[in-house]
């Protein structure tokens, strides 16, 4: 799978925003955007440059593609998709993004990152009803289970789990068994509100 080399960091930066990319630093005064918010480069220190509608646009898909990791061919698969239903268009899109496996672990708090999240299940730590899934973009469905496979991951994953977490009303997490449940499809307010879907479709359909 393709990944992206860029230091995450420097992908905030271009954005002017927290993505959370790196897990524990994001919250701490080490973070990259709390020291320096302004772009990388030579020229950064002046500031962000005014976006055209264009701009504005591509700058938020970015923004997409890089939380949730994934590639832009995916990224263009998922809106695809979305727009075949042909009714609510942006909170499908949002949807497949949310139902990913990697994403659905970073969820139930089992990661402080995706990345940290994608590594495990592509070293097959995990199962899903009972199966191993070592697909990270895995699209979880209603009633199934995901469980740990190994107990040196059990360890890592109880040293994460943090009770401040807000776990979204869709998945349920047993942090005794350390398993996961998905009990309903992602519904409207369960979605992330961080990013201006509007913009992204408007940048697909053009
Ligand atoms: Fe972004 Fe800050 Fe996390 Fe770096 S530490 S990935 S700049 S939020």
């Amino acid at each position: 799978m393709g990944k992206y080399l860029s230091a995450k960091c420097k992908i905030c930066r271009r954005v002017g925003e927290k993505l959370f990319l790196k897990g524990r630093r994001c919250y701490t005064s080490k973070c990259a955007l709390t020291k320096r918010k302004y772009p990388p480069g030579l020229h950064g220190p002046k500031g962000y440059p005014r976006l055209s509608e264009y701009g504005l646009q591509l700058r938020e898909k970015q923004k997409i593609k890089r939380v949730y990791g994934v590639l832009e061919a995916q990224l263009k698969k998922y809106f695809r998709q979305a727009r075949r239903k042909r009714e609510n268009v942006a909170e499908e899109f949002l949807k497949q993004l949310e139902k990913r496996l990697d994403n659905v672990l970073y969820r139930a708090g089992f990661f402080t990152s995706r990345n940290a999240s994608r590594q495990a299940i592509n070293h097959s730590h995990f199962l899903v009803n009972k199966k191993k899934v070592n697909i990270p973009s895995y699209q979880v469905k209603v009633g199934e289970i995901i469980e740990v496979k190994k107990e040196e991951m059990k360890k890592k994953i109880k040293e994460n789990i943090s009770k401040e977490k807000q776990i979204p009303s869709w998945i349920h997490v047993d942090d005794k068994k350390l398993t996961v449940k998905i009990i309903k499809e992602p519904e409207k307010e369960d979605l992330p509100k961080e990013f201006d879907i509007d913009l992204v479709t408007a940048f697909y359909s053009r």
